[in-house]
């Protein structure tokens, strides 16, 4: 997150002018241009021009302002909460400001900033909700093209959803306990059936939908979202998941989804770590089940996040069974997985052309029995091969591989803490995978990549794997080992 450095010369805030009076100096242009702005409120707007343009005129007619016509004079300031000089006369809005300025009342002359207490911003209107766009008057036509893409982001029926929010306010301050319940409640009625009804124009089916939100709420049931965190890049998380993470009253969640990741979540999300780092388990994954299926009994929505892809390596089918076992709805919520991360960094093609079109995601635990698996063969075939947790059998997968009959020169892309900032990446062939395991340097994460298709890769980034340790030696030694 970038902290704001420049300070506001001009504080936003808006100013309260149903049934009160606003005063417009002038009778061209800029004047009718003022009346445009604050005809969007429900100000009494007075108009004071003795000689106002045809389409002043028409204005005033048909928007109902009062049309001062005599000069100016400081008496028709009166009451008014506002004035604005837009006469096009410098000397006159000079006066106009001076005589605001001495009852005061808060002034905008049109063009001379030294003149102004306030500026006035391009706004989106979606009353009673307004988005006010300024530049403390510095930038004007910045203001306007902001004002259009502002405008083409909110729907237009936000105005009558706020509305009838604000008609339901109190009802869901009566039947709704203050605090998780009650912010469910309105999360819904934003983003769910409510705002669907009425962005096609039901509003009684909004109003409904609302009614129909606030009677479940009271018996709510928990729900658990299973969702992949990405490699760890917070901008590789979908908008989805972090929509997830923006309702969670709960987020559990694994030892390799990075900080700065579980802090996309809302704030007062309880944060429950259930990190399953190698060789230090903190829960069991029965522990972890039945956990989950705790918070959503206690009717919590819950954000079960886990790294890359939920359903790759990350034991969301015990997890599924556990909740379906006890009837609770859940959901899953893809992530980009680790070897896509480990391909993009590489920019490595997993399927090329001619050389690969398959791909096999595997652990290399499965190596160790006495019959080779399939995968092993695919790879013989050609599959470009993604190997999850597989730094600790490192030499043991390339030994196998090699013995069931895979070129020992086949290429081998290894990637630590894929996506992020402190990523590094390796290359070399199948005889050189050993030292991997050999290596002390590699904390995070580690994703190998083997096959033909790894050639395809750009190495400008990478560092040759056997190389930097003893000039190979110890990776032969290690290959000795294996054989
Ligand atoms: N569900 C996860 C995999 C969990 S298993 C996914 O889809 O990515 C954990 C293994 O994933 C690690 O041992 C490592 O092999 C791999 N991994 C996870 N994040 C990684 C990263 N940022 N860089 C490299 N490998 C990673």
């Amino acid at each position: 997150m970038t902290q704001p450095t420049a300070k506001l010369n001009a504080f936003p805030v808006f100013v309260r002018v149903e049934g009160r009076v606003v005063v417009i100096v002038g009778g061209g242009e800029e004047a009718l241009a003022k009346a445009r702005l604050l005809g969007q409120s429900s100000a009494s707007i007075r108009i004071v021009a003795s000689d106002a343009e045809t389409e002043l005129l028409a204005w005033i007619a048909e928007n109902g302002a009062s049309h001062v016509e005599a000069e100016y004079h400081p008496a028709v300031l009166g009451n008014a909460v506002m004035v604005f000089a837009a006469s096009g006369n410098d000397a006159l809005d000079r006066r106009v400001s001076d005589d605001a300025r001495e009852l005061g009342i808060p002034v905008n002359a049109v063009d001379s900033p030294e003149l102004c207490d306030f500026f006035t911003p391009a706004i989106v209107n979606r009353a009673p909700v307004c988005v006010a766009i300024g530049t403390e008057g510095a930038a004007p036509v910045l203001a306007q093209s902001i004002r259009v893409k502002v405008d083409q982001l909110l729907s237009p029926s936000l105005g009558a959803l706020a509305a009838l929010a604000a008609s339901l306010r109190e009802a869901a301050e009566r039947l709704l306990p203050k605090g998780r319940l009650r912010r469910q409640f309105w999360n819904d009625f934003f983003a769910g059936a409510p705002a669907r009804a009425m962005e096609v124009g039901h509003a009684d089916e909004a109003l409904q939908a609302a009614s129909e939100l606030m009677r479940r709420r009271n018996k709510r049931d928990g729900y658990v979202a299973l969702v992949g965190a990405g490699p760890g890049a917070e901008d590789l998380l979908t908008l989805r998941a972090q929509r997830h993470l923006m309702e969670a009253d709960v987020i559990v969640h694994d030892a390799l989804v990075p900080e700065a990741v579980i802090a996309m979540g809302r704030r007062d999300a309880e944060r429950l770590g259930v990190g399953k780092r190698k060789g230090c388990h903190s829960k069991s994954q029965a522990e972890i089940n039945a956990l989950l299926v705790s918070l959503a009994r206690e009717g919590k929505r819950v954000v079960r996040l886990k790294s890359g892809d939920p359903l790759v390596f990350g034991r969301a089918g015990e997890e599924m069974q556990a909740l379906r076992d006890a009837g609770i709805a859940y959901e899953v919520v893809p992530g980009v997985t680790a070897a896509f991360a480990a391909a993009a960094d590489f920019e490595l093609p997993l399927t090329l052309r001619g050389v690969s079109s398959s791909m096999v995601f595997t652990t290399g635990h499965d190596l160790r029995g006495e019959t080779l698996p399939d995968w092993a063969r695919l790879a013989i075939d050609g599959a470009t091969v993604a190997v999850y947790m597989g730094r600790s059998i490192a030499a043991e997968v390339a030994a196998r591989l090699i013995e069931a009959g895979l070129s020992p020169d086949t290429a081998v892309a290894v990637v630590e803490n894929a996506s992020r900032p402190d990523k590094r990446l390796f290359h070399g062939t199948l005889n050189d995978l050993p030292s991997l395991e050999m290596r002390r340097d590699l904390a995070g994460p580690v994703m190998t990549i083997i096959g033909d298709a790894v050639a395809g890769a750009n190495f400008a980034k990478s560092e040759p794997l056997a190389a930097q340790i003893n000039g190979g030696s110890i990776a032969r030694a290690a290959r000795e080992d294996a054989r």
